[in-house]
């Protein structure tokens, strides 16, 4: 017999254990029966291969349909082709000098084929892949080993599905049964079956219904986890002290109220008021804002830190990049004047400061900041992510703001907790406006409370959005830049966005991280430096054009902008610096170069920069991919409609789930292996809500020591990387 924790050795070999560990990370009995298939086959069931995705290491089950064996040129040996079908398609297998494989693969026969899916000549193939015959009339195949589904296993082309499930098998067999974490009340309450039951019957599932109740009862328990891990930090987040910051009648929160240029909308005034509460309370507030692009989230975040500043705190505002720090800092500055100039002449009755803290700050001006910030004397600290997160001391930090924030997760949230004074957490509001899906926002950002502001501000213009495919339409590339002529000929701005830097590379270069996994042989992303330059000759000659890029020294991509808000440029060339935040009203008319290289979601908040004044804005997805492709299909979602909730629904279809709560890919284990963002939103809510009873009633779970287990070992999974990715 063997147990969870012994090495794989002791139940397939050395030899078997030596392969599994080197290709798939597969060391203990525990990573092995954790490791669950991806799907099942069918018995005459052929997989599609209209599905099959290029590149992959790929396991179909198919049938034989041809086989002709031809020498190769100038007598190097032999090939043999076997074309095989799934009843609609083909798939070409190629052999090179194996022609002993004729005598196995006979027309009619079906099997499991893995291997690398590629193309050559327009025809998908598998090359020299491996095969496993299958016998379609009984229930057991050739070597006897499937009964019931043929689970098919992430595999490699070292270890074959195949021979994964023949080593689970093996294991399962000495294995005494699992002890359950759920305990058994619970575990009945919601009529699940037990953990191993659940485990066994996954690798070696009879039908589908077996699969789908194994699978339910798996993701609940991965649910439960992850929901019983944010309620022990919510719990443990609220029972922290807080730096109490109550309302001041006459302070600068009611000066600037009173100047306000506009008034607010509703969904202003009263996320306004909740914030105004929670910042008086003892312990700190934990909230998510989310609002549209234009929805005016940076007033309600003004007015959250004036509350603190009138209490005698500070408020620190962070923004993802230098660029919208520094935007940040001007826009404040503006809407506050004199009661942001403490110190200077003219400045107002209680006023305070705005510091400004980047990591390309000439030395005397940092200096100048900091002390500005120890001392108390700035009473609005703005910076990156990064710069205020580990070096800088407050000398009372009573909030944090969080701007724009996509890549800023549940640890770096907890870096902040110990920032204020006297071990007191500082009152946190993250704001971001890529509308989060309701399973998201339970489990990414499971311990905040969510406030959204719906509508916008009256007197915005829509934007229109049109997708612009030059493999059809090639005119139409023409037209757009026609286009732009006539936004800035009627005194507009228009921004250029591009994939791409351009010529040398560098590591730190702020482009799309989609790029970096771009291996299919398509043609480099278009760069800014390229088409800048190109556009300035041609297209665009005689426009005032000026590039943006995250290479530029901060002072020039700092004076760019400013240029570009003071209309001093009529275009500017970009990467996505302008993705976030960055706020020209001026600014009428969008074109997205390469627009299929972003993804849905960065499309949508590019899109954003237009249409924030009072004429319409337009953006143009300029895109060579053909029509009728999962790529085109994006765009054309994304031209179909503004609404963010909508198209994060997309993004997240779109996304491997993966890459939003730890990789799963074969190869890496993660704690979660089979709940799905996108499909389990039900079963999600429901663990959220026993999780909040149970921390509720012990949140140290100490009469469930295996609740408790289970917990420790999702947080101690150094992978657990889904709490810190959107
Ligand atoms: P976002 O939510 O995208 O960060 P901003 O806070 O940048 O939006 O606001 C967009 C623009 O709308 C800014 O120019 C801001 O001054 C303006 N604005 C905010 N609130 C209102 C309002 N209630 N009425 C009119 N304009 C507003
Ligand atoms: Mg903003």
């Amino acid at each position: 017999m063997v147990s969870m924790n012994d090495r794989l050795e002791l139940a397939v070999g050395a030899k078997t254990a030596k392969a599994l560990s080197g290709a798939l990370e597969l060391h203990t009995v525990g990573d092995l029966v954790h490791y669950y298939p991806r799907r099942y086959a069918e018995r005459g069931q052929l997989t599609d291969i209209a599905g099959l995705e290029l590149g992959e290491h790929a396991t179909v089950m198919a049938r034989v349909k041809s086989v002709n064996e031809r020498r190769m040129r100038e007598k190097r040996g032999w090939i043999l082709e076997v074309v095989l079908t799934d009843g609609m398609r083909t798939l070409e297998c190629k052999f090179f000098n194996q022609r002993h494989h004729a005598a196995k693969l006979k027309p009619g026969v079906s099997a499991l084929f893995a291997g690398k899916v590629s193309i050559y000549h327009n025809k998908l193939q598998l090359t020299n892949p491996d095969y496993h015959p299958l016998d379609e009339d009984t229930d057991v195949d050739a070597i006897g080993e499937f009964i019931g589904l043929i689970p098919v296993y992430p595999a490699t082309a070292k270890v074959q599905s195949w021979q994964l499930a023949r080593c689970v098998r093996q294991t399962l067999g000495m294995l005494d049964p699992m002890e359950d974490p759920l305990p058994d009340k619970l575990r009945t309450r919601h009529g699940y079956i037990s953990y191993d039951e659940a485990v066994r019957a996954i690798h070696q599932a009879k039908d589908w219904a077996g699969v789908n109740v194994a699978k339910e009862r798996l993701k609940w328990g991965e649910a439960l986890a992850v929901q019983l891990a944010l309620a022990q930090r919510r719990h443990a987040a609220l029972a922290r002290p807080a730096p109490v910051c109550a309302r001041k009648p006459a302070g600068l929160g009611a000066g600037f109220d009173q100047r306000l240029p506009f008034t607010l909308t509703a969904g202003q005034r009263e996320v306004g008021e909740a914030i105004a509460v929670d910042l008086a309370k003892e312990h700190p507030m934990n909230r998510l804002l989310q609002g549209e692009v234009g929805s005016g989230k940076t007033v309600v975040a003004l007015r959250a830190m004036l509350q603190v500043v009138d209490a005698g705190r500070q408020a620190a505002l962070l923004a993802p990049t230098e660029v919208l720090a520094a935007q940040h800092a001007r826009t404040l500055a503006a809407m506050l004047g004199d009661l942001a100039q403490a110190g200077e002449l003219g400045g107002a009755e209680h006023a305070t400061r705005i510091a400004l803290l980047t990591g390309s700050l000439p030395a005397a001006q940092r200096k100048q900041a900091l002390l500005d910030v120890v001392s108390g004397a700035a009473g609005i600290v703005i910076g990156t992510h990064a710069l205020i997160q580990d070096k800088v001391e407050f000398a009372d930090l009573g909030l944090v703001v969080v701007d724009e924030q996509h890549r800023f997760g549940v640890e770096q949230r907890d870096a902040l907790r110990t920032r204020a004074g006297e071990n007191k957490s500082p009152h946190v509001l993250v704001m971001t406006a890529t509308p989060i899906p309701r399973t998201v926002a339970m489990t990414v950002y499971g311990d905040l409370e969510t406030s959204s502001l719906r509508e916008l501000p009256a007197g915005r213009s829509p934007i229109s959005t049109a997708v612009v495919p030059v493999a059809e339409k090639p005119a139409w590339l023409d037209r757009a830049w026609q286009r732009v002529r006539e936004e800035v000929a009627a005194g507009h701005q228009a921004y250029v966005v591009c994939p791409r830097i351009g010529e040398q590379q560098s590591a730190d270069e702020d482009v799309n991280e989609a790029l970096e996994s771009d291996s299919d042989g398509r043609r480099p992303p278009l760069a800014v430096l390229d088409v800048a330059e190109e556009l300035a000759a041609g297209q665009l000659s005689g426009l005032r054009l000026a590039v943006l890029h995250g290479r530029l020294p901060t002072d020039e991509k700092d004076a760019v902008m400013r240029s570009f808000a003071a209309g001093d440029l009529d275009v500017v060339v970009a990467t996505t610096v302008v993705e976030v935040g960055v706020d020209v009203p001026n600014a009428t008319a969008m074109v997205i170069m390469d627009a299929d290289r972003f993804g849905v979601s960065q499309l949508h908040q590019l899109r954003g920069r237009v249409g924030r004044g009072k004429a319409a804005g337009v953006c143009l997805l300029v895109t060579e991919s053909p029509a009728g492709t999962a790529t085109r299909d994006r765009l054309d979602a994304v031209a179909s409609t503004l609404d963010g909730f909508e198209l994060a629904r997309v993004d997240l279809e779109m996304r491997r789930e993966g890459d939003i709560l730890g990789a799963t890919q074969s190869g890496k284990q993660s704690a979660l292996k089979l709940l799905s963002l996108l499909r389990d939103e039900d079963l999600i809510a429901e663990a959220r809500a026993e999780a909040q009873a149970l921390v509720a009633h012990a949140p140290d779970l100490a009469d469930f020591p295996g609740l408790a287990q289970m917990v420790a070992n999702l947080v101690n999974d150094t992978r657990a990387e889904y709490l810190e990715k959107v």
